[in-house]
């Protein structure tokens, strides 16, 4: 295993995607040189999975485009990397059971440490829904992604008709309570995340047409909830299916939950049905299975925080991204904006900051940009569904030139994009429409 050069206090974080990758770097900022941090993840690279779906579009593969190398990364920043599969986390001895995973038939090590960051996403559960590994699609990850680039591009496809949408999502009780905005809370979503079917079906409809198949008139677009991606706000949503219905699109709510899938089409929880040749699925975004039951953890085994990320009542154990309970709906942009929390806490913890200049609780802004294809894309910045009051929606060739240019911006400053990078994108893409 590599080791930390420095010595001091051990900050393990459990994951290295976009929070944990995040996260360790902002200790490291914060704390300064003389904190120790190690990174366990079970791979070895950064998976930018929102450019997944523009690349399956456009018949690129996301495995030649889409990850970033931990190691050197990581090493910059004198941080170690373990490439193991956490197994269980005991926060009475302040130790965590992994096993490394390079190689198959390895042995069970323990690690210990002073502060913990749990940053390992979720399981997404395509395999509770029946009939997905013969009937469905999604572009969550590189397998599936190219697996529906090969269906498009390679003559799978027939051009019957297409659904997008979700399953249903069992939110846990972690975050009951919590008042991010004056009189607002996080409140229970049906859906985990809704940016990406609201996304895929635009970027859906621009290839269909692009390849004389039809357009929106061909896609059908579902929700369990009373609204798609009502986490957007309802101003910024209602704005969208507007659009999205004058377009030609279909729109099915209220589903419940997917029942299964077949050869024809989708079966709907609530009874209802619908006949599609192509069935993109977004799943239930579940907590992993070492995670539920300890006593950090929400009913649901997502980790209970504070506004400050930290878990009540172990107060040397901190969460972001999609697995902390606090994250809904499951947004990276949600995640990024926690990780600067954890690393204020653990530096203010250490004496490397003051209070004040640590406690900053969580106000979550709802970003999204999402691909429509032909070089356009939607761009939504919200926090009204949390009590606060901005909601802005723009679409145009500005913010698909952002979006690809956040992943460059992301991989060439190695995960650490400056912070005007998010104000820029507000100015640009909110600065013009086309
Ligand atoms: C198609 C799609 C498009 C999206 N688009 C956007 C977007 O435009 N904007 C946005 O903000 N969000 C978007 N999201 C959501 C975004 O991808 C997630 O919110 C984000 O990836 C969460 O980051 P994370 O680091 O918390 O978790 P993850 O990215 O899931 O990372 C978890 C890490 O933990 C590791 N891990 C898990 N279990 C273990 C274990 N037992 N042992 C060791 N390591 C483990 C994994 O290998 C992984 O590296 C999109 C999601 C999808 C599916």
């Amino acid at each position: 295993m590599a080791s930390p050069s420095s010595i001091g206090p051990h900050v393990l974080v459990l994951g290295g995607n976009f929070a944990g990758l995040s996260s360790a770097q902002r200790v490291r900022q914060f704390a300064g040189p003389s904190v120790r941090i190690t990174v366990i993840d079970r791979k070895d690279y950064l998976l930018f999975v929102p450019n997944i779906p523009a690349d399956v579009f456009e018949d690129q593969d996301p495995a030649l485009r889409q990850r970033m190398e931990l190691r050197e990364v990581l090493a910059k920043d004198d941080i170690a990397f373990v490439q193991g599969e956490v197994k269980a986390i005991d926060v009475d001895r302040k130790r965590v059971e992994f096993v490394p995973n390079e190689r198959p038939g390895s042995e069970t090590q323990a690690i210990g440490y002073d502060y913990l960051v749990i940053a390992v996403g979720n399981r997404l559960a395509y395999d509770a829904i029946e009939g997905f590994a013969e009937f469905g699609h999604t572009v969550s990850d590189l397998y599936h992604g190219n697996r529906l680039r090969e269906y498009l591009h390679r003559g799978g496809y027939r051009g019957g008709p297409v659904a997008i949408g979700s399953a249903r999502f069992h939110q846990g009780n972690g975050a009951k309570g919590l008042q991010p905005y004056p009189g607002g809370s996080i409140p229970d979503a049906l859906a985990a995340c809704e940016g990406p079917p609201v996304e895929v079906m635009l970027s859906m409809a621009t290839w269909l047409g692009k390849h004389g198949l039809g357009g929106p008139d061909k896609v059908t677009v579902f929700t369990p909830a009373e609204l798609i991606a009502e986490d957007a706000g309802e101003t910024v949503v209602k704005q969208l299916l507007e659009i999205a219905s004058g377009m030609g699109f279909h729109y099915m709510n209220k589903t419940q939950d997917i029942r299964r899938l077949t050869a024809d089409g989708i079966e709907f929880a609530d009874g209802r049905s619908v006949e599609a040749e192509l069935k993109i699925i977004f799943p239930d975004w579940v907590a992993h299975d070492f995670l539920k039951g300890l006593p950090i953890c929400d009913d649901m085994g997502f980790v209970k925080t504070d506004l400050l990320m930290r878990n009540p009542d172990y107060p040397s154990v901190f969460a972001a991204g999609d697995a902390a309970a606090v994250t809904v709906p499951k947004l990276g942009a949600i995640g990024h904006q926690q990780t600067e929390i954890v690393g204020r806490q653990i530096a203010k913890d250490l004496g490397a900051l003051t209070a004040e200049e640590a406690d900053r609780p969580l106000q979550p802004v709802v970003y999204c940009i999402g691909d429509m294809g032909g070089g356009k894309a939607f761009y939504i910045r919200s926090n009204t569904w949390y009590g606060g009051d901005t909601a802005v929606l723009k679409m145009g060739r500005m913010a698909y030139f952002l979006k690809m240019r956040y992943r460059d911006l992301f991989f060439q400053t190695h995960g650490k994009t400056p912070d005007w990078g998010l104000d820029l994108a507000e100015l640009l893409a909110e600065g013009h429409t086309g």
